[in-house]
């Protein structure tokens, strides 16, 4: 195993529950990749960013269940919205059953105006009418999610203040570089199909702490995690990866080789020839990135009692109030000393990656103050700034046409990675996903199948009723449309 973020991980622990002695090599001293935490010289722990995860990501939920890591994520119910004029919109699920039982939190929404929502249901209605799954998404090369509200006939309110504001945070990237089927499955799986699908998880202490039970699980099972250690290249022979070769020429050969590294490094680590002759391989380069960039904020005193607020028509997106969701954790949150640690994110943040950090820093903190009341006579005590300019790859339409799959044209060669191709953006459920398929290949070529990968959450409430109406018809003849995306 090559790689020790998410991906690696997941394919690591579920081979070595399989009973294959896993050893996992990792460039960095320390797990997680992307989702990771480190701890500054004043010992405050920081998340390289925020990072959530929603109800509707269960092989993410599996796998932290799996490495005792479960407990540690809190979940919620209600996400608040916030608008400049100080106007409050919250979705939170009422008694109606799915796909409703939003309705009443979206009906009362405040920052959207009554032609807004009416645009908006008219989307909904559509995704719920073809099962997540319109007949535009099926155009080759893929249209981008702006194309699609706009077919859609979509106000400037309900595409600003309503789909950018959920898409862009999910995506990571614009609605206009975003294939409008990412975009329609966040709404199918996380806010129409089912009642639990929209929930936030929110981990509840430093995001490298999920990680523990990953190394005690690998090495209980007879494997081990090898930190500090970059692979430099692949030994290939006959059409097979025979060994990888570390620094100062030493080798390690296996049976099998799982790469969970990045795209972006997995090409300059490909020989030319296999890039050349494998087609999954070819086309890696086309797969673009996208930045987020994440603010920490560290004030004197408490200035937000919610656990996080989402807010709009501002360059930040999300607050998420750190000290609240820690608690008592670990040395978490440390330096507030009776004052409150938040974090901000902001998505897609290509407008910042060429700004001084000061510029952001004043920038997100005029909007804090103007969101929170009581920040504006707070004292300011520490700031930190941490760009990702290659986040997350870019979900642009098409793009699925370049990820590969897990399973290579080279003998013992497997590939984990959000980057890979799962059918979900690059998310955390993205990468577990990956790991658990390439397992699954890696199991199967090997002669002993075996099954990781979670279905996705079961549809619940009227639109269980409605896709049993219409497998029933199917099943006698009628012609329903078909099922998909369950
Ligand atoms: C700022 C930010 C915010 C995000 N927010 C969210 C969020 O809220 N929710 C969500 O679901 N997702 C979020 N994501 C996306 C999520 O973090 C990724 O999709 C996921 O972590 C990717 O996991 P991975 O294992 O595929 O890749 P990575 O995490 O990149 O892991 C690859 C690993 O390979 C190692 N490696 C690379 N080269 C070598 C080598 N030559 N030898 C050995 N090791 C090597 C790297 O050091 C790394 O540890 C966010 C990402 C970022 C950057």
């Amino acid at each position: 195993m090559i790689g020790g973020g998410l991906a690696g991980l997941a394919a690591g622990v579920a081979l070595a529950e399989a009973g294959w002695r896993v050893r996992l090599f990792e460039q960095r001293p320390f797990l997680g990749g992307r989702a990771t935490s480190y701890v500054l010289p004043d010992g405050e722990h920081v998340d390289n960013c925020q990072h959530v995860t929603l109800g509707c990501c269960t092989n993410l939920e599996d796998f932290y269940r799996r490495v005792g890591a479960a407990d540690k994520i809190k979940f919620f119910e209600r996400l608040l919205f916030l608008d400049p004029q100080g106007r409050r919109g919250e979705m939170r699920a009422g008694i109606l059953p799915a796909p409703f039982h939003l309705m009443g939190s979206f009906a009362a929404f405040a920052p959207l105006a009554l032609r807004d929502k009416l645009s908006i249901a008219r989307a909904l209605l559509d995704i719920l009418r073809t099962n997540g799954n319109p007949p535009d998404l099926q155009q080759s090369g893929g249209i981008s999610m702006l194309e699609w509200l706009r077919r859609r006939g979509q106000t400037q309110g309900a595409i600003e203040r309503f789909w950018r504001v959920v898409l862009v945070s999910a995506l990571d990237e614009e609605l206009h570089r975003t294939d409008a089927h990412f975009g329609v499955d966040v709404f199918w799986k996380a806010f129409l199909s089912n009642r639990t699908g929209y929930r936030m998880g929110v981990p509840a202490v430093p995001l490298s702490k999920l990680y523990d039970g990953c190394k005690a699980e690998i090495e209980r099972r007879g494997g081990e995690v090898v930190l500090r250690s970059p692979v430099r290249g692949l030994k290939i022979e006959n059409g097979e990866l025979a060994g990888v070769r570390f620094d100062e020429g030493r080798e390690e050969t296996a049976d099998a080789y799982v790469f969970a590294v990045p795209h972006t490094a997995l090409t300059e680590l490909l020989p030319v020839s296999v890039k050349q002759s494998d087609l999954g391989l070819k086309n890696l380069d086309k797969i673009k990135v996208s930045p987020i960039t994440g603010v920490h904020f560290w004030f004197d005193r408490p200035v937000m009692a919610e656990p996080f607020v989402t807010l709009l028509d501002a360059t930040t997106q999300w607050i998420f109030n750190k000290t609240a969701l820690y608690g008592d954790s670990n040395g978490a949150g440390k330096s507030a000393h009776g004052g409150q640690y938040l974090q901000l994110v902001i998505s897609a943040s290509y407008d910042l990656l060429p700004k001084p950090r000061q510029e952001i820093v004043d920038l997100c903190l005029k909007e804090v103050r103007q969101a929170l009341p009581a920040a504006r006579n707070a004292q300011l005590l520490k700031a930190t700034v941490i760009k990702e300019p290659a986040a997350t790859f870019s979900p642009e339409p098409g793009v699925d046409r370049w990820r590969p799959k897990q399973q290579t044209s080279v003998r013992g060669l497997f590939l984990a990675g959000d980057w890979t191709a799962t059918g979900w953006p690059a998310t955390m459920e993205g990468a577990v996903r990956s790991g658990y398929l390439a397992a699954e290949a890696l199991l199967r070529v090997a002669g002993a199948p075996h099954k990781f990968v979670q279905p996705d959450l079961e549809p619940d409430g009227f639109v269980a009723m409605w896709l049993g109406k219409q497998s029933t018809a199917s099943r006698s003849g009628g012609n329903g449309s078909p099922i998909s995306g369950i």
